[in-house]
């Protein structure tokens, strides 16, 4: 059978650097071999223009092969008379993993003919590749029109926890949404607010909201074209008697780089100097959002409340971090969703206390704004 799996690591010196996909994809692999299942994993790595040695599942391969303890061959395509010829060859719980299916243009173009070539030497098709399930690839959509589709366990918790914290959230809820920009965050924003009792909001978006609520800002990472739709926001929250949450203080420092960060400062909210940035949210902010996690009992974070990538800026992106693992040892559902934010939350060691990691930054957004996710839909019984 052929199964869709997300691969999509990052690698260092042709190595996997964070094998935490690879894990996730663990437990279909082993419920599918356990039944006897011959196996062939399809993966995409990375945006290949064309073949690309730099972006060959080689390095994947390997250390999938030490994660289940087997041997794992390497197709040298995914597509065509080698695939047959390995598929054919694989006896019951046998694996192989196909090369980077992005290898193909035809994959992003959601090829017919491109989706028959690598329907052809199979009966089924599992896809547990959450992560690209937003995607209507020829790989996560074109392949499950063809063959009898079905999740793999992972696509059918991450649509199990997701689903339960949009439909039926125990109360009160609250998101906490950071990240870099309004722009890109909006849509989630405006659906997190038909749902949830209060939004904490923090990062370089919170800079576009305090703009438009009067306060100086500096020299802050915003977007001054976003201030009326910021605007718009607090007023349909208002209308909804939904609490909105903004920093009260933060740190700003002159320049957003470790020279920047010896003259970090704390500052009111309504104090921020002109020739500063604002890089983190304050000691008082992070007080009254742990007060909010405190009495929450369904908590949903997405992006980071400061430029966490410098370690003096990620002081409240941190503490958030321990707050919401205080959370779910206390019995809250504690849900972690988006790019940098499960980066954060891994670095910060604490991704093993949140009652669930979404491995889909896309995806798990876009399932929040309420899309249809294309891999999810090609599913018959989902
Ligand atoms: P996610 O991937 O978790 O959804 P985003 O991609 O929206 O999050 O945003 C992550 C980025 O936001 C990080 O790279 C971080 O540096 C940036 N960021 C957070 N706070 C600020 C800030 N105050 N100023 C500039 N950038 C910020
Ligand atoms: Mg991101």
């Amino acid at each position: 059978m052929l199964v869709r799996v997300d691969l999509n690591v990052p690698l260092r010196d042709g190595a996997v650097a964070d094998d935490t996909r690879i894990r996730a994809a663990l437990p279909t692999i082993a419920l599918l071999r356990a039944a006897g299942a011959r196996i062939a994993l399809c993966s995409h790595l990375g945006r290949p223009q064309g073949r690309d040695a730099a972006l060959s599942l080689a390095p994947v391969a390997r250390r999938l092969a030490e994660l289940v303890g087997t041997e794992i061959a390497l197709a040298m395509d995914s597509v065509g008379d080698e695939v047959s010829r390995l598929v054919h060859a694989l006896s019951p719980g046998q694996i192989v993993l196909l090369e980077n299916v992005r290898f193909h243009p035809e994959e992003e173009r959601n090829d017919p003919l491109f989706a028959k070539a690598l329907a052809a030497p199979f009966e089924l098709y599992v896809n547990d590749a959450f992560g690209a399930a937003h995607r209507a690839h020829a790989s996560t959509e074109g392949v499950a029109r063809i063959l009898p589709a079905y999740a793999g366990l992972l696509l059918e918790r991450e649509l199990a926890v997701l689903g339960a914290l949009l439909y039926r959230p125990a109360r009160p809820f609250l998101a906490i949404v950071g990240g870099a920009k309004v722009s890109s965050k909006l849509a989630v924003l405006q659906a997190l607010l038909e749902r949830v009792d209060t939004i904490a909001i923090g990062g370089g978006m919170a800079n576009t909201f305090l703009a438009a609520t009067g306060h100086p800002i500096g020299r802050s990472l915003s977007e001054p074209d976003q201030m009326p739709a910021a605007e718009r926001l607090l007023d349909a929250a208002e209308r909804a008697a939904k609490a909105v949450l903004l920093p009260m203080d933060v740190v700003v420092a002159p320049s957003v780089d470790a020279a920047g960060a010896l003259r970090a400062q704390v500052v009111a909210a309504g104090g921020v100097p002109a020739d500063v940035a604002i890089v983190d949210i304050g000691p008082r902010t992070l007080e009254l959002y742990a007060g909010a996690i405190a009495a929450a009992k369904t908590i949903f974070w997405n992006g980071p409340v400061g430029v966490f990538e410098i370690s003096e800026f990620a002081q409240g992106t941190r503490a958030i971090a321990r707050f919401l693992a205080a959370a779910t040892a206390r019995g809250a559902t504690t849900v972690v969703g988006g790019g940098e934010s499960v980066q954060a939350i891994q670095e910060a060691g604490l991704a093993a206390q949140m009652t669930h990691v979404s491995t889909g930054g896309g995806a798990s957004l876009e399932l929040i704004e309420g899309r249809t996710l294309p891999g999810v839909a090609a599913i018959p019984d989902l």
